[in-house]
């Protein structure tokens, strides 16, 4: 295989392209990076290629903010003639973004051999936008690239034959492991004048947490209740600020509200913190490779082996166990983590490997 588009259009698909493109250019295979458009911004979108040495997207689609369903449809109406067009021998998509799953089934309109990176993950919540998105991506694919043994089993059990489907590790840990170096290099700690272990990090974008006045209100009552025993800073996805402005909700003085960060920033909030509160697929990962206990704000997770292996407890929406689990971590009492031995910082080598002989 010697052409191979990769397709991205979310923060998280910056962070998981970055690999993959070295190791790909490494074996001297040609990649199209092509970029939807999803995230535009400097702070969800610039930053990242900047930080992780991404060159500016070959082909950028330009879709914009919209709903699901007309990001889709934009998606697809300017991949397709893309493809057709530059005809690589596959097309590579990314996570659980919206841009991943109109990616995937673009790449079967147009006849391209399409690889899901992250593939396998299940929820088993319908509700989620991103489950969709996964099934979507996977059942369209030729490649599934798994991250975890849970994957696999996910996999075989939607009868997804065995020959298409590669135990390769993360990706997301290859970019934290090369940007380690840089982490050492940030200033945000001082800037906001913390102490390493002093504080801990929230992050809140899920639709299922943000999007209902309902649910938001008491869970954001008991993030509040716990920034009483420790302080939080909080890097606000621009989907919570608005939920936030819509439904009149206030942040207390102990939860520092801050724009989103950069990467290299973002690492070393994570790296410095006592505990994360979190409804993100990625922070999940993160906080197990830095070994930072993992508080996540969700009724199940897609990545159990970050909660068998790893420093996460799945503890959902109620007030009393997140608020256990936050004194678990300020007594000493919470699980050390460990990481699957995949999570080594080479599975996009290993991903190259297996398209370049393809
Ligand atoms: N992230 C970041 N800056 C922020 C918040 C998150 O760089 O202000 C990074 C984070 O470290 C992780 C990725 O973005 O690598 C996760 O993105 P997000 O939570 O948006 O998506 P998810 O992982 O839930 O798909």
């Amino acid at each position: 295989m010697k052409h191979i588009v990769l397709l991205v259009g979310a923060r998280p698909n910056f962070i998981k392209v970055a690999p993959l493109h070295r190791a790909l250019a490494a074996r001297g295979v040609s990649t199209i990076l092509v970029h939807t458009g999803q995230h535009y911004d400097a702070a969800m979108s610039d930053v990242f290629f900047k930080e992780l040495g991404i060159p500016a997207p070959d082909v950028h689609l330009g879709v914009g903010a919209g709903d699901r369903m007309t990001q889709t449809k934009k998606i697809m109406d300017a991949l397709v003639p893309v493809l057709r067009e530059r005809m690589p021998d596959a097309l590579l998509v990314f996570g659980d973004v919206t841009s991943t799953a109109a990616g995937a089934m673009a790449g079967t309109v147009a006849g391209i051999r399409v690889g899901h990176v992250e593939a396998g993950l299940r929820s088993f919540n319908w509700r989620m936008p991103e489950e969709l998105n996964r099934m979507i991506a996977d059942h369209h694919s030729d490649w599934l690239f798994v991250t975890e043994p849970a994957g696999m089993t996910n996999l075989k059990n939607e009868s997804i034959t065995h020959d298409r489907v590669h135990l390769v590790g993360n990706v997301m840990i290859d970019s934290l492991r090369a940007m380690e170096p840089a982490v050492a290099g940030s200033r945000i700690l001082t800037d906001l004048g913390l102490m390493p272990g002093s504080y801990g990090t929230l992050t809140l974008h899920r639709p299922e947490n943000v999007d209902d006045v309902d649910t938001l209100r008491p869970l954001w009552d008991a993030i509040s209740a716990a920034s009483v025993r420790l302080p939080l800073v909080f890097p606000m996805h621009h989907r919570a600020r608005a939920k936030f402005d819509a439904f009149g909700l206030s942040i207390p003085p102990t939860i520092r509200a801050i724009e989103p960060v950069g990467y290299i920033d973002m690492l070393a909030l994570l790296k410095g913190s006592k505990v994360v509160l979190t409804d993100s697929g990625g922070l999940q990962e993160e906080t197990a490779a830095f070994n930072v206990p993992c508080i996540t704000l969700r009724e199940q997770t897609e990545r159990p082996v970050t909660v068998e292996l790893g420093t996460s407890e799945v503890v959902g929406r109620d007030r009393s166990k997140i608020l256990d689990a936050v004194s678990s971590v300020m007594d000493g009492r919470w699980k050390k983590g460990g990481l699957h031995p995949l999570w080594d910082g080479h599975a996009a080598e290993r991903i190259a490997d297996i398209l370049k002989n393809a």
